[in-house]
């Protein structure tokens, strides 16, 4: 199973996964036009998607979603209440046909299932995924809230992760944002800080070969600090950052 972070971070997120027969995108935070061109970049055709799977109302995950469906012919996947919340704060035009699955439910596409994962993250109907191709099992774990005991046992499950690692405490506490976005951020309806992700990572299973930090904050951190933290909490595991601006490579599990 290959995963390609098109791009992660509160600017837009997509994240391309493909395994056996199954072409999934997660999220639409980004242009159809940038999507496109970044899995060409790989050599990947986007109109071969299989599904366009959405975690959630929020514009950085679900602003060009009609976009992708129009233009490409993509199917969207999305549960009800995301759907109604996002179309009525953002105008996501004709989206042909949609599939809704029920947060929490598992989705299939042959051989392949994508588990989801209620969230307490403050989107209307938020989830996570596990996509399980029958060999192994990967993880994309964004936007959360807060270290929950269903996510705890999801990490234990998972080969491979995409984690949330959103900020860093001292530079949100210091840096610009206003008092009710750092309470909002830091919040239990918020983001993980990279010491909430990593001390999350720490209670991994045997099995999680790498991480992908991802979702990380422009203003309140680096990919250096959140890469510090990590290691300092966990050694013997393999990291990677997802870029705010831009694709990664291809990570394999
Ligand atoms: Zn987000
Ligand atoms: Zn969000």
């Amino acid at each position: 199973m290959n995963l390609i972070s098109l791009q992660s971070g509160s600017n837009g997120n997509c994240i391309y996964v493909e395994t056996g027969d199954a072409r999934l995108l997660f999220d639409a935070g980004i242009s159809g036009k940038q999507a496109a061109a970044r899995l060409a970049g790989f050599g990947r055709d986007i109109s071969r998607v299989d599904a366009l799977i959405i975690s959630h109302d929020h514009a950085d995950h679900v602003r060009c979603a009609g976009i992708y469906a129009r233009k490409f012919g993509v199917r969207l996947c999305v549960t009800e209440k995301t759907l109604a919340a996002a179309c009525s704060s953002h105008d996501l035009g004709r989206l042909g046909d949609v599939e809704h699955f029920r947060s929490g439910g598992s989705l299939r596409f042959g051989d392949v299932r994508v588990e989801t994962l209620p969230t307490p993250h403050d989107g209307a109907d938020g989830v996570s995924f596990i996509i399980d191709d029958g060999v192994s099992r990967l993880g994309i774990f964004t936007d959360l809230g807060h270290v929950y005991g269903d996510l705890e046992s999801a990490l234990e499950s998972v080969d491979a992760v995409l984690l949330e690692s959103n900020y860093d405490p001292d530079m949100l506490m210091n840096g610009p944002y206003p008092r009710y976005l750092k309470s909002r951020i830091a919040g239990p309806r918020g983001h993980l800080s990279n010491i909430e992700s990593a001390e999350l990572i720490a209670r991994r299973g045997s099995r999680l070969r790498w991480a992908c930090l991802g979702h990380l904050s422009g203003e309140n951190n680096t990919p250096e600090l959140a890469l510090r933290t990590h290691r300092t909490i966990n050694s013997g595991i393999e990291y990677h950052v997802a870029g705010r601006y831009g694709p990664g490579g291809i990570l394999t599990v």
